[in-house]
């Protein structure tokens, strides 16, 4: 099947224009061509759609080997490897929560962690690590909060950890931590890295080898701009390798176990959700082919193109510009503006946005410009937004 930018063959209702004669009964009552402002599941390509309708075939068949290996390695390239014997991809089933759980319940339980944590998502690695690990300690800072490198230096020193767990993008704030400085220090110590990056793969620079992560953990929906399924741990190989011996405190998620079937056979542990690993597949290839540096680029477009055109509505960013990703924008709602009516105003237009969570309830409203989004979609959304803040 060809993919065709302006007709898809499957889903002919997907253009604006043809939305009446798109009416297929499971479908009854959502309503189609929603422009996802959400931080993910976001907007999938037609290539990506059209990749759902695969033919069937066995898991434990050639066609799935080659799949697999196809994936893991264009994985590996996205995570910035370069050197394919030092380091791997092995993919999970399951959301990106998945992968971080596969790591932190793989490492035995007498690793000592250090988390570092400035949001919802480094408090979750918190949670999770005190579900596995003795020693969890943490620097645990205010949503929003940046990380000083003199503390996280203190923190290192004070606790003297075998691994440091750290969100590249914390979603919850839309803050960049500085993992290639964090990468510098465990270097120095001889500190194992483990980062979550699972809303900045593919938008912002990783590169695993650069900065001596030992574990890099994303997954399919987000910047990656797949359907929802699939997660991924990226890793050196000799970390991989040296979980074999350690008391592994989960079956499903063993990620010695998926390391070795996937290394191995190019096989997974268990069953694969087949269809999300086509459409992982037509995902990477569009990333691939359009090359890292243009579609980070691009997405950073799409985030100047929305910051400053909400500026101008006279909202305000709760993170400083040169802490921000180039995923996703949290603004400050207006005294008068609960998020509630913003998010239903916006929906009755076609849009979904994100709300604030923890501390940033009812206070903050999200906009991420990742997945499928186009000049034309984001001019649309701006006007929206401007008359859903008028009519409030
Ligand atoms: C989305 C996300 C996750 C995973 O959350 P799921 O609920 O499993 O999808 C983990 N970390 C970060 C930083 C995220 O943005």
């Amino acid at each position: 099947m060809e993919a065709n930018p302006t007709k898809h063959p499957l889903f002919p209702g997907n253009q604006q224009k043809d939305r009446k004669s798109f009416s297929p009964s499971v479908f009854s009552g959502i309503q189609i061509d929603q422009g996802l402002f959400c931080p993910g599941p976001v907007n999938v390509s037609n290539e990506v759609k059209e990749a759902l309708l695969h033919p069937d075939i066995g898991h434990r068949e050639v066609e799935f080997t080659t799949l697999l290996k196809r994936i893991r390695q264009k994985l590996s390239t996205v995570f910035g490897v370069r050197n394919f014997l030092k380091y791997t991809s092995v993919v999970i089933n399951g959301s990106g929560s998945a992968a971080n759980e596969a790591v932190l319940s793989s490492i035995g339980r007498d690793t000592k962690v250090l988390v570092l944590a400035n949001g919802e998502f480094g408090d979750r690695l918190i949670e999770l690590s005190e579900y596995y690990q003795e020693t969890v300690n943490s620097l645990q800072l205010n949503w929003g909060e940046s990380f000083r490198t003199d503390a996280i230096e203190r923190a290192l020193d004070e606790y003297k950890p075998d691994l440091v767990a750290m969100v590249h993008h914390e979603t919850s704030t839309g803050m960049l931590n500085p993992i290639s400085l964090v990468g510098k220090m465990c270097r120095a110590r001889k500190i194992q890295l483990f980062v979550d990056t699972v809303s900045s793969l593919a938008a912002e620079t990783v590169d695993v080898e650069k900065n001596h992560i030992t574990y890099c953990t994303s997954s399919s929906n987000k910047a990656i701009a797949s359907v929802c399924g699939l997660s991924f741990v990226c890793g050196r190989v000799s970390a991989f390798e040296s979980l074999r011996d350690v008391r592994r405190q989960t079956r499903y998620l063993d990620l010695y176990r998926h390391y070795k079937y996937e290394t191995d056979l190019n096989q997974t542990p268990n069953t694969p959700s087949l269809t999300v690993y086509f459409a992982l597949d037509a995902a990477l290839n569009q990333i691939l082919r359009v090359g890292l540096p243009e579609r980070m680029a691009k997405i950073e477009r799409k985030a100047r193109l929305l910051r400053s055109e909400i500026a101008k509505m006279g909202l305000e960013a709760i993170v400083p510009e040169d802490k921000m990703s180039r995923v996703l924008t949290t603004f400050r709602l207006p005294d008068h503006i609960s998020y509630d009516y913003l998010r239903d105003a916006l929906k009755d237009r076609g849009f979904v946005i994100y709300g604030g969570k923890g501390p940033l309830e009812n206070k903050v409203f999200q906009v991420a410009n990742i997945g499928e989004i186009d000049k034309r979609s984001i001019q649309k959304f701006i006007k929206a937004l401007r008359e859903s803040l008028a009519q409030a």
